[in-house]
């Protein structure tokens, strides 16, 4: 169990610095409407007003071409000149100044090499600091012991906020809960004791519903619950993979081939048999098509998920069940959410947790509302993580997640 910030005596840091490790992983030009910046306000509130100082951390895309992570030395032969720029997290510095109501000071890459940083944090007026793209910085992705002694020099705890990323083995997340005091913020805790609850505690009539592109990634899931969960309701290309591992013509949909080649074919086709015999496991019985392609489930297939979802206590969604983008295509997804929302109104026993970049887009469109905390209402939890959620959901440890045990605080 990591260590929770909302269970220490905040009073005995006031003066300190805080490293905090957020996910601000959003395209140039999307800030603005991103529901990653809301949630991981109050954990910047919360410090702020115990008067610490916070070094805010984050990386954004891909600003490096990969096999330059794998030249040697964190910085003598590191091009500068090659680091997408675009991908500077400085365009923060206008939204979280408004939103917090409290300058900032930006602190850029090459700066950041020049400075001494106990010393130039203590002799600024700010009390919040915005450190550059950590994906700037070589040894971030590989984890790399230098890059994180380096950012602990700026702090003298840390704190790991960015859930959606902490199935990830990198210097900010992993090797650096070696250097400080480390804890989990009010966001990562909020993602842990929500995902367990549906884990350990939950209730049943228990649905998964899982869409979206690669069935690949939600196998783990589907294995995990297998004995939990009563209904695994399947949409989107997971179905398309299903209905190919059955040998029905699938047209050009989207499938996910190696599935169906590789070892995994075992676990399809294990599922690949008749319906009766695995009736948890349910898929369309009807579909909406358009360029020769399987794009969203049919009218048929609606109205049985939703008969489900309706009798359902805990669900979790991953992945549209259809391609919602598509006009024309987006009925199935749209309805699975307006089932999902009722049941969250009306059922006051009900646990509902959904995740995913897409399902969340998919479902703010839906619902023609834009969630700007992760807990609407007290029994729908939306996850900030996809990948870290199919991880965390698959009862994998993350590493970014067991990096804050055991560390003395
Ligand atoms: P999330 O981001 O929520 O984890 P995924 O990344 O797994 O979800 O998948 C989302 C994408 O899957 C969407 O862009 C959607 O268009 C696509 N998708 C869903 N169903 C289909 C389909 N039948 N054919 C093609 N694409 C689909
Ligand atoms: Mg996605």
């Amino acid at each position: 169990m990591p260590r929770y910030l909302s269970n220490i005596n905040l009073r005995k840091l006031s003066g300190k610095t805080c490293l905090l490790r957020v996910d601000l992983n959003i395209e140039p030009g999307e800030e603005k409407n991103a529901y990653r910046v809301d949630v991981v306000l109050p954990t910047i509130k919360l410090l702020l007003k115990n008067k610490i100082k916070v070094v805010i951390l984050s990386h954004r895309g891909r600003p490096v071409l990969k096999s330059t992570q794998l030249l040697k030395g964190l910085k003598s032969d590191w091009d500068f000149n090659k680091i997408n720029r675009r991908l500077s997290l400085k365009s923060f510095v206008p939204l979280l100044t408004r939103k917090l109501g409290i300058s900032l000071c930006f602190i850029p890459y090459e700066h950041s090499w020049l400075l001494d940083p106990k010393k130039f944090i203590s002799q600024r007026k700010e009390r919040l600091f915005l450190f550059e793209n950590l994906r700037f910085y070589r040894g971030e992705e590989t984890n790399d012991w230098r890059l994180a002694k380096f950012l602990a020099n700026w702090g003298d705890f840390y704190i790991n906020d960015a859930f959606a990323v902490s199935h990830r083995n990198n210097a900010s997340l992993t090797a650096i809960t070696k250097y400080l005091p480390s804890y989990a913020g009010l966001l990562m805790e909020k993602e842990i004791r929500n995902l367990d609850k549906v884990m350990k505690n939950y209730k049943r009539p228990f649905t998964i519903i899982l869409g979206g592109a690669k069935i690949s990634d939600k196998i783990g899931v589907i294995k995990y619950f297998w004995n939990k969960a009563d209904y695994f309701l399947i949409g989107g290309g997971p179905a398309n993979t299903f209905f190919a591992a059955q040998g029905l013509p699938v047209g050009d949909s989207l499938i996910n081939r190696s599935m169906l080649e590789s070892p995994t074919s075992k676990i399809l086709s294990s599922f690949n048999v008749r319906k009766s015999d695995f009736p948890k496991l349910i898929l369309p019985v009807d579909v909406k098509i358009g360029d020769n392609k399987i794009l969203d489930i049919g009218e048929r297939t609606i109205e049985e998920y939703n008969k489900i979802i309706k009798k359902s206590k805990t669900i979790i969604w991953n992945g549209p069940m259809g391609m919602f983008e598509k006009k024309g295509f987006a009925k199935g997804t749209k309805k699975i959410t307006q089932a999902i929302c009722q049941l969250a109104d009306k059922n006051k026993k009900a646990q509902i947790v959904i995740g995913g970049g897409e399902t969340t887009a998919a479902f703010q469109a839906a619902r023609g509302v834009i969630p700007r905390q992760v807990c609407v209402g007290p029994r729908l939890f939306i996850s900030t993580g996809g990948g870290a959620m199919l991880e965390y959901l698959s009862g994998k440890k993350l590493p970014g997640i067991t990096s804050l045990a055991g560390v003395r605080g």
